[in-house]
């Protein structure tokens, strides 16, 4: 093949005796993630990920987007294999990169030696390149301390390498080496954000929507699943449950005090999410909280709603500005999808003063009309499961 994808490991290097199973972990998700795109073989050696495409129908330019978007991974680059001497070397970076060279007003090479058998350093081995390049392209400059365009070689193992400047890879750590956590997923800025960032940690999502119909309509259920599907792109493929939450939420506002109403809904979600985690073999639930962002996000608030769940809840965005979350969910591309404007049902039946310093003690005394396990178990009955993925079709 003419062309193969190199992806430098990020932090997984530093995980010392981990590092076998995050890289077996990382080469799956690479190779699962490459699938739609044709036949790529995917191996790992001295740290760094090889794709390389098995034949022509292989869809090289959909295998390089998708590649950045994969956690785990530092910096990614598109490279030429070529022969392990200078005359192949230079070659194959005249056919490669002599057109990008061109175009620059000046340039170095810069070379790696991983192969320590190769009888030139890695400095002998630029300086020639970069002799012979000079010569070949006259009216581009040498410049190695600021030049405009850098040509890398890599001496590795089984063959060189030939490529321009790599891009920055996704960063994190490979996706399930952290396990795994049900995300409680609105059709807001903030979730869709939270489940990319544990994602990006190396947590597995599934995620569970909360939705009234008549209150909210299909379009809004469409929202949420169409977010889902957008951050499978990194996370990869996830199930969405779907929790009915209309009688639940009709039972609080006939049986409770309206300055609850909020509390105790997200109470009840908590619990419901805490449930179907379990049953997914989740270890957490994610949220997309936001200290001081609304009533229910105070600390007070916080404590009454987790009070019904004993495993951790993952708030990423707990400590940042609207303004950071924004930058982020422009960045993974949720953020035009989730400023559309269909209802949420956190917004049916919102008081007018909601409590911003609950005690655990007046939640519980406002719940003790409702038959919480009987609302609970009916919306469990509910739960439809959709598994959405990247390449199902946009919903929106
Ligand atoms: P977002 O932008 O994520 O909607 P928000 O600022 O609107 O967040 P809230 O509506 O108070 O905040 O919700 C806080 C968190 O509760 C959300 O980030 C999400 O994790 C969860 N949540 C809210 N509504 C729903 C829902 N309908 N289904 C599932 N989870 C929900
Ligand atoms: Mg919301």
């Amino acid at each position: 093949m003419n062309e193969i994808f190199l992806l430098k490991l990020g932090e997984i290097i530093l995980k010392g005796s981990n590092k076998r199973q995050f890289e077996n972990k990382l080469r799956q998700n690479i190779r699962r993630r490459m699938k739609p795109y044709g036949n790529f073989d995917v191996y790992i050696l001295q740290s760094t990920v090889y794709v390389e495409p098995q034949d022509e129908e292989a869809d090289v330019e959909g295998a390089w987007e998708a590649c950045k978007s994969i956690f785990g991974v530092n910096s990614i680059c598109r490279c030429r294999p070529c022969e392990k001497n200078m005359d192949a070397i230079f070659e194959a970076v005249e056919a490669y990169l002599g057109d990008e060279l061109d175009c620059a007003a000046s340039f170095k090479v810069e070379s790696k030696r991983s192969d320590k058998q190769f009888p030139m350093s890695s400095i002998a081995i630029s300086q020639e390149i970069g002799g012979r390049l000079a010569e070949a392209h006259p009216n581009v400059a040498v410049d190695v301390h600021h030049p405009a365009y850098t040509v890398y070689v890599e001496v590795r193992d089984l063959s060189a390498y030939v490529h321009g400047p790599a891009l920055p890879g996704a960063g994190g750590l490979p996706t399930g080496v952290g396990g795994r956590a049900m995300c409680l997923l609105s059709g807001g800025i903030d979730s869709p954000v939270s489940a990319y960032m544990m994602a990006k940690r190396g947590v597995e999502i599934e995620s569970v929507h909360f939705f009234s119909y008549p209150y909210t309509s299909q379009l809004a259920k469409d929202k949420v699943l169409e977010l889902a599907r957008l951050v499978t792109r990194y996370s990869g493929k996830m199930t969405v449950n779907i929790v009915s939450f209309t009688e639940i939420q009709e039972a609080i506002r006939d049986n409770c005090p309206e300055e609850y109403f909020t509390l105790i809904m997200r109470r009840f979600m908590m619990e419901i999410s805490q449930r179907l985690a379990r049953e997914d073999g989740c270890g957490a639930l994610v949220t997309g909280e936001n200290l001081g962002q609304v009533a229910s996000q105070t600390m007070e608030a916080m404590t009454v709603t987790g009070a019904v769940v004993n495993m951790p809840i993952f708030m990423p965005l707990v400590g940042m500005d609207k303004e950071e979350i924004v930058t982020i969910a422009r960045k993974i591309g949720t953020l035009e999808t989730s400023i559309l404007p269909y209802e949420d049902c956190c917004t049916v039946f919102t008081p007018k003063h909601p409590k911003t310093k609950p005690t655990l003690g007046q939640v519980i005394h406002a719940e003790r009309n409702l038959d919480r396990e009987a609302l609970i178990t009916r919306a469990l009955e509910s739960v439809e499961k959709i598994k959405v993925a990247y390449h199902d079709e946009p919903l929106l």
